[in-house]
């Protein structure tokens, strides 16, 4: 007997405990957003705290400092206390500031040592690219080459790492290695605690770039013991284009002095004294540089309400339920039409999103969006779809893989250019 999918997801939905948190995101009118791994969703709290910060400018002006509520002269800390349940922190051990690759450049130059024989920094070549820009300029910053000094990885099947390939490259010869949470690409969750237990054994640094597990899985980043972490706050966590990202210090080195230190950073009680020796705050807002965005600090803090609201163990929960749906029917109902699951199947090794690859995957994105539906498109073969716990449904995604059934049946996708956008 064949199965009623639909028929499926609808009941899966009614069942769902995080049905409510939907109506508080402004979907798409006639259509299915499927991107949150990339910019995640306006929500009504977002925008809400986004109305009140511009209110309080046009208001109070500079008074804002300090009479604002909350305050925008802490918000940084204010909303780093409020993500560290997400990522398993203490409230002092996160701050929100900067971007993804800002915060890796002071985390960089803060953490990355080299000494005597121990040069080397540990990444892949499967990370995010902007993360080995900045890697290689770090180590030219510090008298470094880095044709020998950034040692990438391999993958074995184009999609996934090898804890035991990661683990095995870590020698005498590595300072530092900085890897991803999620692999942006195929989604593959990576072992932080057992990663950072055998970086530690053989006395290198460690730190995570949870840019794509942050707001979709839950991390122990102090437990696990990681040196350090950042992430991003757009894509899962919905704070808003451009919003503060997320930076992670371990209790453990606060006393290290931050490597591009400002004046945001200082101790600040006494910010304002304007001494010109430098005293960071003894917490990860130490790391902080300059003048922090109030208005999408907001804007994050009422997107992360939500998440505090709903719990990320069930956020986590029901994105398995949605992930795991979408790789059953992609297996049985697209895989004789050439589409493949790029994604590990374990749930314990995947994030909240899927790869569906398929030799034609830029020309069927395309045809996608021309029925309303938004992925994202990867090179050369990824579709990247992301179900996101908060406002997707069991029916969005079975709505989605009904839609690439009839795009390639029906040969709809050689309608449209091979040429891509400048962004996809
Ligand atoms: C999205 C993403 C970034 C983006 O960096 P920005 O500084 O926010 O532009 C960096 N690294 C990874 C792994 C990402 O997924």
């Amino acid at each position: 007997m064949t199965r009623n999918w639909l028929h499926e997801a609808r009941a899966l939905d009614d069942t769902d405990r995080l049905k409510g948190f939907r109506c508080r995101f402004h979907l798409p009118k006639d259509g299915i957003y499927m991107d949150g791994n990339s910019l995640g969703l306006a929500s009504v709290d977002a925008l809400k705290a986004l109305e009140r910060a511009a209110e309080e400018w046009r208001t109070r002006g500079i008074g804002g400092w300090l009479e604002a509520a909350p305050d925008w002269f802490t918000y940084g800390e204010r909303i780093g206390a409020a993500m560290a349940p997400l990522v398993g922190a203490h409230p002092d051990e996160v701050v929100m500031t900067g971007s993804t690759t800002s915060n890796l450049h002071t985390l960089a130059a803060t953490f990355y040592a080299p000494e005597g024989e121990r040069r080397k920094i540990l990444a892949d070549e499967l990370n995010f690219p902007s993360d080995l820009y900045a890697l290689e300029s770090q180590i030219r910053m510090k008298g470094g080459d880095p044709a020998r000094d950034l040692l990438l990885a391999r993958s074995a099947d184009g999609r996934t790492l090898e804890e035991d390939d990661l683990i095995g490259m870590m020698d005498e010869t590595v300072a530092l290695a900085l890897l991803p949470g999620v692999l942006y690409r195929s989604g593959q969750l990576l072992d932080i605690r057992r990663l950072t237990r055998a970086a530690h054994e053989r006395g290198v640094m460690i730190g995570f770039d949870c840019a794509h597990s942050v707001g979709s899985v839950p991390h122990a980043l102090h437990d696990d013991d990681a040196d350090f972490a950042f992430w991003c706050s757009y894509k899962h966590l919905n704070g808003g284009p451009g919003a503060p990202a997320g930076l992670f210090v371990n209790r453990r080195h606060f006393g290290r002095t931050p490597g591009l230190a400002g004046w945001f950073g200082y101790v600040k009680e006494r910010q304002f004294d304007m001494s010109i020796s430098f005293e960071h705050a003894r917490s990860a807002g130490g790391w902080q540089m300059g003048t922090p965005c109030v208005l999408s600090a907001a804007s994050l803090d009422g997107a992360l309400k939500l998440f505090n609201e709903a719990g990320i163990v069930e956020v986590r929960e029901k994105s398995l339920a949605l992930t795991g749906f979408l790789i059953e029917m992609v297996d049985e109902r697209l895989f004789p039409l050439g589409f493949e699951v790029g994604t590990p199947r374990k749930p314990e090794r995947r994030g909240g999103h899927v790869a569906v690859e398929h030799a034609e995957a830029w020309r069927i994105c395309c045809a996608l969006k021309k029925k309303g539906i938004v992925p994202d498109f990867r090179p050369p073969r990824v579709i990247r779809l992301a179900p996101v716990a908060l406002y997707n449904t069991f029916e969005d995604v079975e709505r989605t893989v009904a839609a690439l059934e009839t795009i390639v049946k029906g040969r709809e996708y050689e309608a449209f250019s091979a040429e891509r956008e400048a962004v996809s």
